[in-house]
This record gives structure tokens, sequence and C-alpha cells, in this order.
């Protein structure tokens, strides 16, 4: 039974954890001027049902774009000298919210916890919040992986977003299949469009409203290597982690802006929090 105050305590209006107005902001007048005079240095394709690695410097533009068709990827940033140092998905989530865009930032694991990515472009900005409360690029979801596809229907699949991404790490770091996949993490889920549901709370997909030409573009605040699942879900619209739906390639491209163009600009240094002080102290009071 509800206590006989239940009303009054539910009505409590919500506060907002993480006012946007306290995060460091990003100088988007900055990046639209570098990112209007950029030149296209590098292009690799994810072909469907696949993954691959590309490395973009700090100070350059990452675009995935979606060619051919409808299609969701799964992303994977690490700061491309130190594989510790990766997307940081929860952080991200209650700092930015559960859908990004351009922006919102794209923040690192403890103890570095800094943006690694700034979101300077959207194509897909004009979605917003759906009325089923959807919107697109979550940091809500993981990745698709076999294990949990096991779990719910007894197969193994070995073509999930969690797969190609290992495959993909490994191949571009020279770490085995083992050791890569200690390092995927929870994802930017590029393109996809989810939600929760009111009355269940339930994680939802519908059909991307990505069409061929669309695409978003991160600038690189440090040195990333980025890893691009082509999700087997294809645009998410059915079912994932098997060969039924239709899949696309997605495109990456690393842009990279003319000399002067990023004027003032510098790498976010790591978190400044005094770890060895803190660590040290064993308990409150003592
Ligand atoms: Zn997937």
């Amino acid at each position: 039974m509800p206590p006989p105050d239940a009303g009054a305590r539910r009505a409590v209006p919500p506060v907002i954890c993480y006012p946007a107005a306290t995060l460091p902001q990003p100088d988007l007048p900055l990046y639209r001027y570098a990112r209007e005079r950029a030149s296209l240095v590098q292009t690799v394709t994810v072909p469907p049902r696949d993954a691959a690695a590309i490395k973009v410097p700090c100070g350059h533009f990452l675009r995935i774009i979606s060619i051919e068709g409808p299609q969701v990827g799964d992303l994977n940033l690490f700061n491309a000298n130190d594989l510790t140092e990766r997307f940081y998905s929860g952080k991200t989530r209650a700092l930015q919210g559960t859908h990004v865009t351009t922006g919102d930032r794209l923040w690192s694991t403890f103890p570095n916890l800094r943006p690694m990515a700034t979101i300077s472009h959207d194509s897909l900005g004009w979605y917003g919040i759906d009325s089923f409360g959807a919107s697109v690029h979550d940091v809500i979801g993981t990745r698709c992986d076999p294990y949990t596809a096991r779990l719910l229907s007894g197969n193994d699949y070995h073509q999930c977003c969690h797969s190609n991404l290992i495959r993909a790490l490994a191949a571009a770091s020279g770490l085995s299949m083992i050791e890569a996949e200690a390092h995927v993490h929870d994802v930017l889920n590029v393109f996809m469009c989810t939600g929760f549901t009111r009355d269940t709370g339930q994680y939802f997909m519908k059909a991307s409203p990505v069409r061929p030409g669309d695409y978003l573009e991160l600038f690189a605040e440090i040195d990333l290597l980025a890893v691009q699942s082509a999700c087997p879900g294809g645009d998410c619209s059915t079912e994932h982690s098997s060969d039924t739906a239709a899949c696309f390639p997605l495109q990456m491209e690393v842009w990279r802006p003319a000399a002067g163009t990023l004027e003032g600009w510098q790498p976010p240094s790591v978190n400044g929090y005094d770890r060895s002080h803190g660590l040290s102290i064993t308990a409150r009071g003592r």
C-alpha cells in the first residue's frame, strides 16, 4: 500500500543533476569556422555486419556517414596513445542526456574525465524528441552482443557489434581477441533511434530516420582511435543479433582543418582531481 502522502512525495519537482551551465562549453563558432575550411584526408568504409577502425589526430574531424541505405553504427572511442582512456557512455549520459547532438561532448573514463570529442555537426539534429520519447544517437544502449543473444534466443551469433568491435580493435592495435575484448565498451549508438517506454521503462528502438548522405561529425579533442561497427540490426526497425535485417555500409572520413583555423583551441587537460591525495585517505574522520 502506498503511504498517505504518496501523491505529495511524487509531486516533488525534479532537479537537473548536472546543469549544462556548470560544464565547460565548447567554442562552437570556432569549430564551425575550422570545419568549413577543412579538407578530406582519409576514408574508411565499414562493411555491413562488420567493423573498422580509424585514427583521428587531435584537432581533426571525424565524419560518420550513411551511404547506400539506412544503417545504425556502434562507436567505440579510445585515446589513440592509451587504450585505458576510453569513451565513458554512462557519465556522458549523466552530463549530456540520453541522446547527443551538436555541441554535446563525449567524455572519457576516470581518472581522465575530459571531453575526448565534441559533436560539431549532426544532420539529424532536426529530429529532436518524438511523441514516443525517442531520439537519435543514444548513449543509453550498450551494443548488441553474443552473450545477451545467447541468453535470450539460445543461439550463437558472431556478427554482433560487440564481436565486430573486438575484431576491428584487435586488428588495429595488435592485441589478441581476448585482450581486445576487455577494452570494448558501451557505445555511442550513431543514428540509432531509441527511448524508454513511459509505462514500463523498457529500452526500445524504432526505424532510424537516417538516410544516405546524413552524417554525424565529431571534433577530436585528443588523438582518437575510433572503432565503428555497422550493426547487424541495419536501421534497427525489427531485430538485431541476426542476419534478418537489411544492412548497409557506413563511411568514416577524417577531415583536417586548414592551418591557422583553430587559433586559440587547446586539447583538454586530464581531470584536475588530486587522486593520489584522495586515495591516501582511508576513512573519513580518522
Ligand atoms: Zn549492434
